[in-house]
């Protein structure tokens, strides 16, 4: 493809997308295609001579596209959102367009300072305490990681290095090796799947402790199986405290877990992929109280935050664990002496190689502003109370527990298969997608506002949808 091919296609792809999404109200948001449909579509080599680029985005439009779920169709109500908007996917072009990987300062200095300016932005707009910033005095700052996974496996294996190196420094003579078979983690039953991924993946224990009626670690649990995992001979290592959890958005108390972290020298690990975003607003804040005790922190700007996948914000009050554990040299890696001020992020990641992720950050905050960014979730959280009011107004179902942030969790009064009932019949119209999970043992719907799209228009005729299904299924005679 040359220069003149390029300038042709780029805007037909960019028209595509645009008329994607004017238009994404028209199509399901759940495609109707089988398991090995597009494999059965496409040839089993790759083309000998080179295509027409109009015949690849027709075979896109005509073959990829009908198997894509859309997940910024405004009834797209699963999971958690998904952060899509045009200013993000411009930052996305440029990045792919430039074309350059970080590995060091040097290897492109604006890869570097972008990002430490554009966490600092984002830090200050989340009200996160000072010494997480880069532009503070310490040694805090913040780095783009491609997944909160990603982020949590970091501190974890920083956490393992951190104790190690805290145990050795008054008893030289331990083995490392035996030292880290004697480590657990701790996270709630609540967590997500990725944070007890961490630990298979950082090969340290993961307990997920018993959460409270309402879905919450409490202080008083974490310090009680620190004693007894003590009492064992075994080291508490890492704590991953949950900020919105993944089934119903529960806030665990960092003011409870901080202090019981602090005293035995535990790493404090906040996973705050969704919920998070929500505190670029003054007056969810008190969500994250103590926080103050915490060593890191991650939020998915790619969910609530408008920026596209993949842009996993973590902040990390000493970057100094982060360096400790993972800093490797190599000659051709040498570069310009890096300070905290101007970090060396490949020593704060598990890659080396980095993309330009900042940019989409960047042209999100600048093109949205903070307030457009506050009017977005304040708007999304409207939308959730006004579903859990219109889904109260029916007394076939009941909301629980209390909506939080964008999602609501209804169930049928009527018991948990017909729940499961009604979401299955649901999800086989394909109109609108949720997906379940359980609270105090009892199966309930999920409902996520997702979509920048989704407005009251839409969240009532979703609303429609449900009703209509449940008259189908509670009374399917009169229909
Ligand atoms: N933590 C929570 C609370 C989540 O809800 C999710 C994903 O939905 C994750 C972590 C995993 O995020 P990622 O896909 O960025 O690893």
């Amino acid at each position: 493809m040359d220069s003149a091919q390029f300038r042709e296609c780029a805007k037909a792809t960019i028209e595509m997308l645009i008329d994607y999404y004017e238009n994404i109200d028209n199509s399901n948001v759940l495609p109707s295609v089988e398991p090995g449909y597009l494999m059965k579509l496409l040839p089993e080599n790759a083309p000998e001579e080179p295509e027409d680029w109009k015949t690849v985005l027709k075979d896109f439009y005509e073959k990829v596209l009908p198997g894509v779920t859309h997940w910024n169709s405004p009834h797209f109500h699963a999971y958690f959102p998904s952060g899509c908007s045009y200013a993000s996917i411009i930052g996305n072009l440029l990045s792919d367009g430039l074309g350059i990987i970080g590995l060091t300062w040097m290897a492109s200095p604006a890869c570097t300072e972008l990002e430490v300016v554009t966490m600092n932005w984002l830090g200050k707009l989340l009200g996160l305490p000072e010494e997480f910033l880069n532009c503070s005095d310490g040694p805090g700052g913040g780095v783009i990681q491609g997944s909160a996974s990603e982020a949590t496996l970091v501190a974890l294996l920083a956490a393992k290095d951190k104790m190690v190196r805290t145990l050795t420094q008054t008893n030289p003579d331990f083995d490392h090796d035996i030292l880290k078979t004697k480590f657990v983690a701790y996270t709630s039953n609540q967590c997500n799947s990725s944070v007890e991924k961490a630990g298979v993946l950082g090969s340290m224990r993961m307990r997920l402790l018993k959460s409270d009626p309402n879905g919450k670690l409490r202080g008083e649990t974490l310090k009680k199986a620190f004693e007894e995992d003590k009492a064992q001979g075994l080291i508490p290592c890492y704590v991953v405290a949950n900020l919105g959890t993944t089934g119903i958005c529960a806030f665990d108390p960092l003011h409870e877990l901080g202090p019981v972290c602090n005293e035995e020298n535990v790493w404090l690990h906040v996973d705050a992929a969704y919920a998070a975003s929500a505190f670029i607003c003054p007056e969810y804040r008190h969500l994250m109280k103590g926080v103050e005790y915490v060593n890191s922190f991650v939020v998915n700007a790619h969910k609530w935050l408008l920026v596209n996948f993949d842009c996993s914000a973590m902040w990390v009050k000493d970057c100094y664990d982060l360096i400790y554990a993972f800093d490797v040299q190599r000659m051709y890696l040498d570069d310009l002496k890096t300070t905290v001020k101007i970090p060396d992020y490949r020593h704060w990641q598990m890659p080396l190689g980095r993309r330009f992720r900042s940019l989409k950050l960047w042209t999100v905050l600048k093109m949205y502003g903070a307030d457009g960014l506050r009017d977005h979730i304040r708007n999304q959280i409207n939308l959730a109370l006004h579903f859990a009011k219109l889904v109260r107004s029916d007394n076939r179902f009941i909301v629980e527990p209390e909506p939080s942030m964008g999602l609501v969790c209804f169930r049928l009064q009527d018991g948990d298969s017909n729940t499961k009932k009604l979401l299955e019949n649901l999800i086989e119209k394909k109109k609108l997608f949720m997906v379940a999970c359980t609270f105090r043992n009892r199966y309930v719907i999920r409902f996520v506002v997702c979509s920048r799209l989704t407005t009251k228009e839409h969240i009532e005729t979703s609303w429609n949808f449900i009703k209509e299904e449940t008259d189908r299924l509670m009374s399917p005679d009169k229909i």
